[in-house]
This record gives C-alpha cells, structure tokens and sequence, in this order.
C-alpha cells in the first residue's frame, strides 16, 4: 500500500481533553477509487479536502454510503478495532442495495489496520474515549443523467473522541414520519436515510423530545429503531429488541449485546416484533424496567421519557442498571480487561 506522510502532524492543536463528537481529524485518510470497472489499490496520504466538479454525481443522485466503528487504546497499551469485519461486510450489503461496488474486505480491514497504525497517537488514551473511524463510499462520474455513476471514491477518515454523554434522553414515538419502508434502503448505512430524518427529529426537538422512536411505515404499530440507534426494552426481566428486517439496521452493538446476554444469563432475551401498546402498557403497569438504543457512538444511551401522544411516560434509569452493566461488559472487553473470548478486538 502506498503510504505518503504528512510533513507535520496537527496533533499538537487538538483539546482531547474536550473533544466535540466527529470535528476533528487525524493527519492521514486512506483513499481508493474505482474505475473502469474495479478499484485501485488504496493509498494512505495525509487528509485534506477532496475536489469536485458540479456535476458531480453523488451531489445529485446520493448514491452514497457509510460505515462507523472504533478503535481502542487497550490497558496493555495495544490499540484493538472492534470487528472491523462486521462493517466491512455491511458496507458491501450497503454497497449491493445502493448499486455501487463491493469494497474488497481486506482491503477495508488491512486499510483500516494500516490507517489507525499510522496514527496511532491520535487514538486518545483516557477511560470512554477512542478513535472513531469513519469509512464512506460515495459515486464520483461527472454527469448529470439519472443513471448510476460509473466512477466511485472509497475513503477512510478518523476522529478522535470522548466518551458520548446523550443526557437524560426522551424520545417520542413518531407516528407522522418514517425512515425505512419495507422494500427500502432501511437496513443500509446510506447517507440519505440520515438526510430524510432530521426533519422529523427536529420537529420531535420542538416539542422538547431529544430523539424519535421510529415505528413501522405501515400502521405505526411496531417499534424499529430509536432515532439511529437499535432500541431493547427491559420488560420484567428480558430484554426485547425487534428483529432484524429490511427496514432496521443490523448494528454491531445489537449484535455484540445480544450475543453477550445470551451468554451471561442476565435476562432472557426477545428478538421480536415489540409493540408500541406493549411498551406503553409495560410502562403504565411498571413493568418496563430499562429502555435504550444501542450504537456506536454512544453503546447504550438510556432512555428516560417515552412520549406517546401527548402523555410522557417516565422509564427508570437505574445507575447500576443492565444498560450500565452490559455497557460495562462491552467495555472491558474493548479496554482488554475482560478476555477477548469472541475474538472482536482487530489488533493494528
Ligand atoms: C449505524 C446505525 C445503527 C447502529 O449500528 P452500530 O453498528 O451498532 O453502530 C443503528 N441504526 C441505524 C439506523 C444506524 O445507521
């Protein structure tokens, strides 16, 4: 891989000790294009801005993409990427249902290793904090006809980051917009599922909600997801998320959550359909013991008001609650204070 150095790092003007989610960048970016039909090898250089034309094709078509997850500094000083393979695999899902290229996957997983390796100092070393890792495909051709570009750009950019603190989240379930339709791109990472939710989510600020519970596209009966994030509800003692579907995301935290709760015996574990009347009931009755979204950026972000037609629902979040301990769990794992026993830490 061609690897050319920036001539001066500007670690140096970045507050880690204040870092905002997603606004500052590490010296390199990893870059491959895609022409005449297969990408080129990529090449890691320093980052800086990308140039286009007007007509660039993503600009009017949005077929464009993206993918998330981080990179740890480990307790022994290793630094570990959280199933890198998992995004790879969805980006090329992503890719398929966008008509765009699959991405070799060694190629994303040496990149990334190769990426993070080469910046290394920039993966913050304090508790909760981590580099994130932005990886994002988008099409490149110049011209203006509504067909598919023929020209694609691969690239990987990293931000380091604290530790997420959402606050005291209360989410309103949304029964006016949607974000996924059966049929749709819903289970893709695609830029314009993003694009198409903050209006909603900005009405649901105006009426002092943080976020939306988005419901299905058809009677709004089903819960889906919570704003982007997957959603579980503790319900006496299991945990209950919806199932994957093409509508919901299959995030690597679900994933991870799921797969660990089913080993830890801490709750019984539902992957079902969840509806809006079950969970308003739970939380009349006191049954809903815990609600949270599970992603990325934040792990788990409980969730403390439920919003249902004008009547707010208040759901406990307990300080030593599951989402603390599962949050705890995932996070030893990823600090290496709990062995690796799933093989998910990449070591660069
Ligand atoms: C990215 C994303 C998630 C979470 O996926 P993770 O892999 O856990 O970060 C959930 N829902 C939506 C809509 C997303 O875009």
């Amino acid at each position: 891989m061609k690897i050319t150095k920036a001539t001066s790092s500007r670690i140096g003007h970045v507050d880690f000790e204040n870092l905002v989610f997603g606004t500052e960048f590490s010296d390199h970016m990893l870059i491959s294009n895609y022409q005449n039909g297969a990408w080129e090898e990529p090449e890691i250089r320093p980052y800086g801005p990308l140039s286009f034309t007007p007509a660039f094709h993503t600009l009017h078509y949005g077929q464009a993409l993206f993918e998330g997850q981080k990179a740890y500094y480990m307790d022994d000083g290793r630094i570990g990427i959280f199933r890198p393979e998992m995004n790879a695999k969805r980006l090329n899902h992503s890719a398929e249902r966008m008509f765009m290229p699959e991405f070799p996957e060694e190629w994303f997983t040496e990149g990334l290793k190769a990426l993070v390796k080469l910046d290394r100092e920039w993966v913050p070393k304090a508790e909760g904090h981590s580099l994130y890792l932005r990886p994002f495909m988008f099409g490149s051709s110049e011209f203006v006809a509504a067909r598919p570009s023929e020209e694609f750009v691969f690239c990987i950019i990293c931000s380091p980051v604290g530790p997420y603190y959402a606050g005291d989240v209360k989410v309103k379930i949304e029964e006016t917009y949607t974000r996924a339709t059966s049929g749709g791109v819903g289970s893709t990472k695609s830029a314009g599922n993003y694009g198409g939710a903050f209006y909603a989510t900005d009405q649901a600020k105006k009426q002092g909600y943080t976020q939306v519970i988005w419901t299905d596209h058809r009677n709004h009966e089903l819960i889906e997801e919570s704003g982007t994030m997957n959603v579980a509800f503790v319900i006496n003692d299991t945990f209950i998320t919806p199932p994957l579907s093409d509508r919901i995301l299959a995030g690597v935290t679900r994933d991870s959550i799921l797969t660990l709760l089913r080993d830890n015996g801490l709750l019984k574990v539902e992957e079902r359909p969840v509806s809006v009347e079950e969970v308003i009931v739970a939380a009349k009755e006191g049954t809903l013991k815990e609600a949270f979204g599970m992603g990325t950026a934040a792990v788990v972000s409980p969730i403390s008001v439920i919003g249902y037609r004008g009547t707010d629902f208040k759901v406990p979040v307990p300080e030593e609650g599951y989402a603390m301990k599962i949050k705890r769990e995932l996070t030893n794992i990823r600090m290496g204070k709990e062995k690796d026993r799933y093989g998910w830490m990449t070591i660069v």
